[in-house]
């Protein structure tokens, strides 16, 4: 058995993983081995459908993703350009190959699978030999696999399939060869709402496109989730909803109120929403989804049958030449949050949007402070459940965590030149009126809206009697 000494073992090259590793050794001179049971970084993104894109600016996703370009055409037109998820991938792979392995900090070992601890030394097998490593961890064992994405192309269909129908994932519809007699994409989430652009795109019919939702999305508009020279509009962004914050008088309130701001939006302007998952959409992508007008609402599906689809709330009919395409992975799992430093690991969570900014933090407060409690105070965990409600629980926790973060200079700097946060660029938009605005906005409601969030929190989850 080959056996290894590291200061850190980061078990998973996501984008969690790396993001971490890449700031921790820029940060110290620390040691790591990365496992992954693929055989490249980038995690999800190696088995995402070739249409996925980012949501948000690539500059808030990767140090050195993209090149902050804003585009010219398209219907991205007028925003920071999105990476495609083979932009992605390319961009792992480079920053593993030329900035880890280059800095002779890391070590990576594709197709091997962490087994766990064992005697207080930790194991990792090859996929391909079976050969075990025994790695014996001086300092952490970092877990970057605890909020693992589920993809549609990975998973099991939480649901039952009749040997005869056609249902396919993301990744296979591109592949179709016999046309189809009509499409039912089942899922309320990113994945679905991305298959049905690409429908529409490809000249499907909106009339050929039947959509089951069982609860519908809060999304957030692309025009305010931008970075750089547009970051005023982000600023304004972040003063409304503090506002709405702070003056919300129920939960109820709290929702018309980002509403009414367009801080968030329904995906459907006719359907109050149930979930937020932090999805974006540019306007002219939600005006185009809301040409498919066969929506299902009738809770999730528990059988799909060649003559008919089988429901919560009832059954809808379908046929044989009927394509289905499953979107129905959940993306973010949302285990329950747990310490992210803890006794035995780092547990790498959602501190704040997005997951490479949470690593980030994580890495900077692991090599800069020594004791756990604060590096725990510095990092509470934030999940994202995908109940609309939670969005008053990530509220607060990430005003909580910014506050804290304000009261350490060091933190403070590194944060406003991180690449991958959003409010990057801020510092030459000082002059800009509608940055002033909204930083007075910001100053005015910040603690009441923490405080108006905790009463906010009791009453969307009230005490059991
Ligand atoms: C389709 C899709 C689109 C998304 N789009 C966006 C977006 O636009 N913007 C955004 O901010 N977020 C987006 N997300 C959220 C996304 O989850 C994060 O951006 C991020 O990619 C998650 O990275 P991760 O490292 O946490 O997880 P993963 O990408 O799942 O990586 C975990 C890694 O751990 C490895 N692993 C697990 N167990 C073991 C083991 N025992 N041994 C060895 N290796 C192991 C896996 O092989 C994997 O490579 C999207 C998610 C999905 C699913």
């Amino acid at each position: 058995m080959r056996t290894l000494e590291t200061d850190y073992l980061v078990v998973g090259a996501g984008a969690s993983g790396m993001a971490f590793t890449d700031t921790l050794i820029d940060e110290s001179d620390a040691d790591v081995v990365m496992v992954d049971r693929r055989t490249n970084p980038g995690g999800h993104w190696n088995d995402a459908y070739p249409f996925v894109r980012l949501h948000q600016p690539s500059a808030v996703y990767g140090k050195r993703l993209g090149n902050d370009e804003i585009d010219e055409v398209g219907p991205n037109a007028g925003f920071y350009e999105r990476a495609t998820g083979a932009e992605i991938r390319g961009y792992y792979r480079r920053v593993l190959d030329e900035e880890l392995l280059a800095s002779g900090q890391v070590r990576f070992f594709g197709m091997s699978n962490y087994i766990g601890p064992d005697g207080g030394r930790h194991r990792f097998e090859s996929r391909l030999t079976g050969e075990t490593t025994e790695v014996q961890v001086r300092r952490r064992v970092v877990d970057a696999t605890y909020v693992e994405s589920s993809i549609p192309a990975t998973h099991t269909p939480p649901f039952d399939v009749d040997a005869d129908v056609r249902l396919v994932t993301p990744n296979e519809l591109v592949d179709l060869t016999d046309p189809a007699d009509g499409f039912t994409v089942i899922g309320a989430g990113k994945t679905a709402m991305d298959t049905c652009g690409w429908l529409l795109d490809h000249g499907v019919p909106p009339a050929e496109i039947r959509w089951i939702r069982p609860r519908d999305p809060w999304i957030h508009q692309r025009r305010h989730m931008q970075t750089l020279e547009l970051v005023p509009s982000l600023m304004e962004w972040i003063s409304l909803w503090m506002e709405a914050a702070a003056n919300a008088e129920d939960v109820p309130d709290f929702f018309r109120r980002l509403e009414a701001s367009g801080v968030a939006v329904p995906l459907d302007p006719e359907i109050e929403p149930e979930t937020w998952r932090g999805a974006i959409l540019s306007k002219d992508e939600r005006d185009d989804l809301h040409r498919i007008r066969n929506v299902i609402r009738k809770g999730h599906v528990q059988r799909l049958s060649s003559d008919r689809i089988v429901l919560d709330d009832g059954t809808v009919p379908t046929d044989p030449q009927h394509v289905h395409v499953d979107c129905t992975a959940h993306g973010l799992k949302t285990p329950p949050a747990r310490p992210v430093f803890g006794p035995d690991r780092i547990t790498l969570q959602y501190i704040i949007f997005p997951i490479p900014f949470s690593a980030a933090i994580t890495a900077y407060v692991e090599a800069t402070r020594d004791d756990d409690a604060e590096k725990n105070r510095l990092c509470p965990p934030n999940p994202v459940t995908g109940d609309a409600e939670n969005f008053i629980r990530y509220t607060l926790i990430s005003l909580r965590s910014r506050a804290a973060w304000r009261e350490e200079p060091d933190m403070e700097e590194c944060l406003q030149h991180c690449r991958i946060g959003f409010v990057q660029g801020i510092g030459d938009h000082l002059d800009d009126p509608r940055v002033q605005d909204a930083l007075e906005r910001i100053e005015e409601h910040r603690e009441p809206a923490i405080a108006n969030l905790e009463r906010l929190r009791e009453l969307a989850t009230p005490s059991p009697s």
